[in-house]
């Protein structure tokens, strides 16, 4: 299999990731590795050094290497330097399975030999084309690391939060099942750690799988709402998924019935609790909050904000994706609505 070029690995990499909701800086188009990119979510700001190449079938030929082998080679590098506050990725792209593997860019700083590879295994790639993420624990003669394979909807989230599983050692294996664990199925994994390492680093785990969770609901949403805030209509990738009920909530969910499509000021004033969405999707401006603003002196661009907003908020074509009046009631309650404005 031939390999891709660097140039249009990034390219498609850039791609996906803002697709699903980033914008991405590239001060300057880079023909050699690494790729230099900033990647900008409202969440979060992730300076990133990317080598990538392709992955391609293990060589030396039939009874060399193991059939299910796949790898990476790492040519016209050294090593991998680390800069502080830089994420570095050190990963590929398989065409073969449609996913992204990445290993652990910390353990390859320096190469003992010219162009050296990195494998991973077959099945691991393909179970990340069907769960979203799959990870393998890799002992080798370097020492041991985890490679964690990604699909396309969920790059985003690696490149954003991923760190932590490369972190997880032999925990490794629970990845996959936390990726759709209940709160209790959470609990029993923190709570049967047999040490205080490995209970720091499973919580990691755990926080690393919500983010996942949370990673998927986004596209989702922003799907149903046609990439446009349900208030304003606008686009211009400043759009988010918002949870109705908040994630913090026993209650709350990643369905698409639980989000609503906003652009960050309209996100920024449903979660102050400025502006609300009744059961009957009608808008409300909350008299306490506008109180208060007035009282500390913040309530400038107040009436114009006001003016600007419709009767309703828009939502999606399809009635199942539609948020629920149960839920579009709780949200409100639990941003601390007065009850009158609840109905
Ligand atoms: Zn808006």
């Amino acid at each position: 299999m031939a390999g891709i070029r660097f140039s249009q690995l990034i390219d498609n990499f850039i791609t996906t990731i803002e697709r699903y909701g980033s914008t991405v800086l590239q001060p300057e188009i880079s023909s050699s590795r690494p790729a230099n990119i900033r990647v900008i979510t409202s969440e979060q700001v992730t300076d990133c050094k990317i080598f990538l190449w392709t992955i391609t079938p293990g060589g030396g030929g039939p009874g060399v290497r193991p059939e299910s082998e796949r790898r990476i080679q790492m040519t016209n590098i050294s090593g991998m330097p680390l800069w502080p506050g830089v994420r570095t990725l050190l990963g590929g792209w398989s065409q073969e399975f449609g996913v992204y593997a990445f290993w652990d860019a910390r353990r390859h700083t320096k190469f003992s030999f010219r162009s050296p590879s990195l494998q991973v295994d077959a099945n691991t790639l393909e179970t990340a084309g069907t769960t979203g993420i799959a990870t393998q624990f890799r002992p080798t003669k370097e020492g041991e690391e985890v490679v964690v394979a990604v699909a396309p909807g969920s790059l985003l989230w690696y490149v954003q939060n991923g760190l932590p599983l490369h972190n997880s050692q032999d925990d490794a294996a629970f990845v996959v099942d936390l990726a759709a664990a209940s709160p209790e199925e959470e609990r029993n994994f923190l709570d049967s750690a047999q040490s205080e390492i490995e209970s720091a680093r499973r919580y990691d785990l755990v926080e690393t799988m919500r983010a996942f969770r949370d990673a998927s609901f986004r596209p989702a949403v922003l799907q149903a709402y046609s990439y446009k805030c349900a208030v304003c209509n606008c686009d211009l990738k400043l759009v988010d998924a918002a949870h109705i009920v908040p994630i913090t909530h026993p209650t709350s969910t990643d369905e698409v019935t639980n989000g609503i499509a906003l652009c960050r000021l309209h996100h920024g004033a449903y979660d102050n609790a400025l502006l609300g969405v009744k059961s009957d999707c009608q808008i409300v401006i909350n008299p306490n909050m506008t109180n208060r603003l007035h009282e500390i002196g913040l309530d400038s661009g107040l009436e114009e904000f006001k003016s600007r907003l419709p009767d309703v908020i828009r939502v999606p074509a399809s009635i199942e994706a539609r948020p629920t009046p149960d839920r579009l009631r709780l949200g409100l309650k639990l941003r601390g609505w007065p009850e009158e404005q609840i109905a």
